[in-house]
């Protein structure tokens, strides 16, 4: 068992369900057509993708015409916010939190030095936002309020439906990054009140490399990339269609499994994290135990180093995280852990978990086993 990986790193990327590239690989040989171009050959690969834009409404409970398809959930991100701005120039202030993924923290860094003013919102020791601050944050010049529907490093759930109220009541855009949240536990975007939300494919059983903006049918978009007039004008370059394709049945898959996939997270994430704390000391679970994700857990080693431990695990082919994957192979120690006012100790002694329907209870249990040995290992070689 020790040769065959093991992969606990679900919240960064997923293995492709079998059965989304069986009906993805028609769109990489035969039915290669553009699907703009007129004649039936085209028009068979457009209908392909109108049938994934109904497969990803169903799972978001939307209009398909609220669905744009793109690159990726950072692309959708960046869209979003772009076209919150331009909707007001004389609005030119955002509101967001300290513990984003980087498509957020980095597109309002680079705003922030244009002159647009953020507000950065600061979380709890669990990574909850007071929502008392977020309302007294909203001003009459803000143009967006842009928060997480679930953190991809602690698993935390935000108040969305909260959230996306004080929006409204202020009269201001809100935008979530759904990405984590999507396929793990119910998503309703339609008739919501929510303006924008970014989805991923490939955190979804499906290829890297395709994206949805959900852009709700009573908000304008702008669009971030001008080109042809795909996605209905709202996102020009000829689609990815084989990705789409896939992203259409995994969305149709996640929907069919959402309440039975998410009881067997749990149990996996469960079984993992009560084994672990039993048999490892000082072992500490990082957010919201109460509101968080059903396949995350972010554990704190309380005296071990993270990257050593992390690199133990590599040895015996368990895939984990320090931080979330676009931060780790950095030095810096984790911004969401450090926003929730964890030490750079603490923070540098925390790993991710993060499990899908893919893994076994004979994984989580070897697993556990090796982090037990790795981290005596470790322990025996600090003291
Ligand atoms: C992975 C992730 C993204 C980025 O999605 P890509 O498709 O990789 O660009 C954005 N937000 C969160 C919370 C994520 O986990």
């Amino acid at each position: 068992m020790s040769a065959s990986l093991v992969y606990l790193d679900n919240n960064a990327t997923t293995q492709v369900d079998p059965e989304v590239v069986e009906e993805m690989l028609p769109f990489l040989t035969s039915l290669y057509g553009n699907p703009s171009s007129a004649y039936g050959f085209g028009k068979q690969v457009s209908l392909a993708i109108e049938k994934a834009r109904e497969r990803v409404s169903q799972l978001l409970q939307c209009e398909p015409t609220e669905i744009i398809f793109n690159s990726c959930g950072t692309e959708s991100t960046n869209t979003a916010i772009h076209s919150a701005l331009s909707a007001d120039p004389d609005r030119q202030h955002i509101v967001t939190t300290r513990v984003e993924h980087s498509a957020t923290v980095k597109t309002c860094e680079a705003l922030a030095k244009k002159g647009y003013e953020i507000t950065w919102l600061g979380v709890n020791a669990n990574g909850q936002v007071d929502l008392e601050e977020v309302e007294k944050a909203v001003r009459s010049d803000t143009a967006l309020v842009s928060v997480m529907w679930a953190n991809n490093e602690t698993g935390t759930i935000f108040p969305i439906s909260d959230l996306k109220e004080i929006a409204k009541k202020k009269g201001v855009y809100f935008h979530t990054d759904a990405v984590q949240a999507v396929g793990k536990i119910p998503v309703k975007l339609g008739d919501s009140g929510i303006q924008y939300a970014s989805l991923s494919g490939h955190k979804l059983h499906c290829p890297k490399g395709v994206g949805a903006l959900f852009s709700s049918r009573r908000t304008r978009l702008a669009p971030y990339l001008l080109g042809g007039s795909q996605e209905n004008g709202k996102r020009g370059g000829t689609q990815n269609v084989a990705s789409i394709v896939g992203f259409g049945k995994a969305s149709e898959l996640a929907a069919l499994q959402l309440e039975r996939n998410e009881k067997q997270l749990r149990v996996l994430r469960d079984r993992f994290e009560s084994s672990v704390m039993e048999r490892v000391e000082r072992v500490k679970i990082n957010g919201d135990t109460e509101n968080r994700l059903p396949n995350t857990t972010n554990l704190a080693f309380e005296g071990l180093d993270g990257e050593a431990l992390l690199m133990l695990l590599d040895d015996k082919n368990i895939c984990c995280s320090a931080g979330s994957a676009c931060t780790s192979g950095s030095v810096n120690p984790s911004h969401v852990l450090k926003a929730m006012g964890c030490s750079d100790t603490h923070a540098r002694a925390s790993l991710r978990f993060s499990v899908s329907h893919f893994n076994t209870e004979a994984e989580i249990d070897y697993a556990v086993n090796v982090i037990t040995e790795a981290a005596a290992k470790l322990r025996k070689a600090f003291k």
